[in-house]
């Protein structure tokens, strides 16, 4: 019958329980659902509640805007799991990691300079670093695209900003910088350096290092990161930047972050941790193993690798697939697979061919599960066609 009200995307039937079955599945995007079911179990422990007349002040107590109980919580979490060095390092706020992203760009740029500093990443790079830095338009900095590219067409004396995902978005792999030298300022960005998506092989201890919290607990709706910064300057420029921008940070958000790592830090993280590496571990078995039947797809190769936190070698559990089209009509990988109704994100948003393609792991089981389904249906019409 007709439903009461509008049901979800691609649901149907009076109770919105029928799966339309012409339905896409939608494997674009990067929202963190996984991490679901791991909250739902923690519904009471995990709550926040705060009262109208809590935290109403632009300060949280004169001349702070951070909370000194969540940066205790931040530096408790980093020196557990082991992933990055906090001792002696500044910590910065941010609206998501993403307003950190150009507050660190801001800061690291030449001012008033002659000619503006470079910004550079490795193909295939998060698509924000280049969309940000372009939309800023400043005259002290610009965007110049690959950095492989970049370096053999510059002489070293350029100031340059190099991004460095590790492991990277959107193909897993744990990356160094391709820039080295007295010019050459880095930006690490760390938002999937936990263990659900890779194998933790030592601490890092990076000038500047990016978090999310979107991207450890799940909770992007928040908008919540942080920066781990070495140098006193910077971290002066880049908190005037946030300043400037934001005039600080929602106090809900820092309650909140904080009310969940300390329910992720009871048992030292591991009931978490161990739930999204069997998640995602599980997912990337499965994706594997339904396109190792396929000549006209491929994955990215990701080894098993020895994790200091989980102190054995663990199997891989990246957060995307970077699939790549093999054969050489078929030169746009996202509409190939659109045309077997999956969607998927273009290898031009990561300045890489449109032969490349990226698929999320890390929505909710339901969207992976159907993603499986149209996979193995797509992979399934090459037996057909080969007979
Ligand atoms: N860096 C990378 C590499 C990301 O993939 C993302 C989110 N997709 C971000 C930063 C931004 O995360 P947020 O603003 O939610 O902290």
């Amino acid at each position: 019958g007709e439903p009461d009200c509008e049901c979800y995307a691609c649901y149907a039937g009076s109770d919105c329980s029928e799966l339309l079955p012409d339905c896409p599945a939608d494997a674009d995007g990067g929202d963190p659902l996984f991490l679901e079911p791991f909250w739902m179990q923690r519904a009471e422990s995990s709550a926040v509640m705060v009262s109208g007349w809590h935290r109403m002040s632009y300060q949280i107590t004169t001349g702070t805007m951070l909370s000194i109980e969540l940066e205790k919580h931040i530096r408790k979490l980093h020196s557990v799991i082991r992933n990055a060095n906090e001792t002696g390092k500044f910590i910065l706020f941010g609206d998501g990691s993403t307003q950190l992203i150009n507050a660190a760009v801001h800061a690291l740029s030449h001012k008033y300079s002659s000619s503006p500093t470079s910004v550079v990443a490795a193909v295939p790079y998060y698509g924000a670093y280049e969309a940000q830095t372009n939309l800023f338009n400043s005259e002290d900095y610009r965007w110049k695209g690959d950095a492989f590219q970049w370096k053999n067409t510059s002489d070293s004396s350029v100031n340059s900003i190099e991004f460095v995902t590790s492991p990277n978005n959107p193909d897993g792999q744990l990356r160094r910088p391709v820039f080295q030298g007295p010019f050459a300022k880095v930006i690490h960005d760390h938002a999937y350096y936990w263990p659900h998506f890779t194998a933790i092989p030592s601490m890092v201890d990076e000038d500047i290092m990016l978090f999310s919290l979107s991207k450890i607990t799940g909770h992007a709706g928040t908008r919540f990161g942080w920066a781990l910064i070495k140098d006193e300057e910077v971290y002066n420029s880049m908190k005037y930047y946030a300043t400037l921008n934001t005039l600080g940070f929602s106090h809900e958000s820092q309650l909140r972050a904080l009310k969940l790592l300390k329910v992720v830090l009871q048992g030292r993280g591991s009931d978490m941790f161990e739930f999204g590496f069997t998640t995602l571990s599980d997912r990337w078995r499965k994706l594997s193993s339904s396109f190792s039947l396929s000549k006209r797809f491929s994955l990215q190769k990701i080894a098993p690798r020895y994790c200091t936190y989980f102190q054995r070698i663990r199997e891989p559990s990246p957060g995307y697939a970077w699939l790549k089209c093999e054969m050489e009509e078929d030169e746009d990988c996202e509409s190939v697979l659109r045309g077997a109704g999956i969607i998927s994100r273009p290898g031009s948003v990561f300045g890489a061919p449109n032969r490349y393609t990226r698929l999320s792991l890390i929505k909710s089981q339901d969207d992976f599960d159907w993603l499986l389904h149209r996979i193995n249906a797509l992979v399934a019409q090459e037996a057909i066609k080969s007979i």
